[in-house]
């Protein structure tokens, strides 16, 4: 049994709530209950991690080695409303658990995860000032977390870029393919994890990754909290 007076006080004035299904949650859980964590829409992307959809949607865009997907996105559904608790309720911790899951899960699963660093797609400083932190850097450090593997900070995102939602497949490419920059050579030679939100024409993610190869790393994979249809 806990003696932690202060947290059982605050569990008790505050009840913590799920982020899937916002029953209460037991002191054992974290951001999720048992109930939404078995039910999480896992994806297979790791058993074809260099030929799946999502390669397909970057083909010509860059060359990133192997691509995953924790969740499958579906509208209203579960994966859909983590990410929305995550990004706009001030859950940065949801964030980490799903990394931490996704690490497990990737353990589980022996698939090979010999990366040197785990780096996120960074938010612009202004929009990093008004959320207060950035989901993806939250969801690397899960991963990190489980798999040992640390996180790297040193990518820049230099210019602030409208939303991309009502832009076509190249105009969102437009938009992003100069925003980001690794300077420095501490990179060189590395093979990196690079990591998001949410994968959908994949633009952001493959400027990211471009900007990695051109600060001269050998490899980068590409991993998203969620992508599917949207
Ligand atoms: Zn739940």
């Amino acid at each position: 049994m806990r003696f932690n007076f202060l947290e059982d006080f605050l569990a008790l004035v505050f009840p913590q709530t799920c982020s899937g299904c916002k029953t209460s949650l037991y002191a054992f859980e974290f951001q999720l209950c048992r109930k939404c964590e078995a039910s999480l829409p896992i994806t297979s992307y790791h058993l074809r991690p260099k030929e799946n959809d999502l390669t397909v949607k970057l083909l010509g865009l860059t060359k990133a080695d192997r691509v995953l997907a924790f969740l499958r996105f579906s509208k209203n559904g579960l994966s859909q409303k983590l990410l929305h608790q995550l990004k706009y309720k001030n859950k940065p911790q949801l964030g980490v658990v799903l990394g931490k899951l996704y690490g497990q899960k990737l353990i589980q699963a022996e698939f090979d995860v010999n990366w040197d660093f785990i780096i996120a797609v960074p938010l612009h400083p202004a929009k990093l000032r008004r959320r207060g932190y950035n989901q993806s850097a939250k969801f690397a450090m899960g991963i990190s977390a489980a798999l040992a593997v640390p996180v790297h900070e040193g990518l820049q995102r230099t210019k602030f870029t409208q939303t991309q939602t009502k832009k076509s497949r190249m105009e969102r490419w437009e938009n992003v393919k100069n925003v980001f920059h690794f300077g420095g050579k501490e990179l060189e030679g590395k093979y990196v994890l690079l990591v998001d939100d949410v994968m959908t024409t994949g633009a952001t993610l493959a400027a990211c990754a471009n900007a990695l190869l051109a600060a001269g790393v050998k490899k980068v994979d590409l991993a998203v909290i969620a992508a599917g249809t949207v």
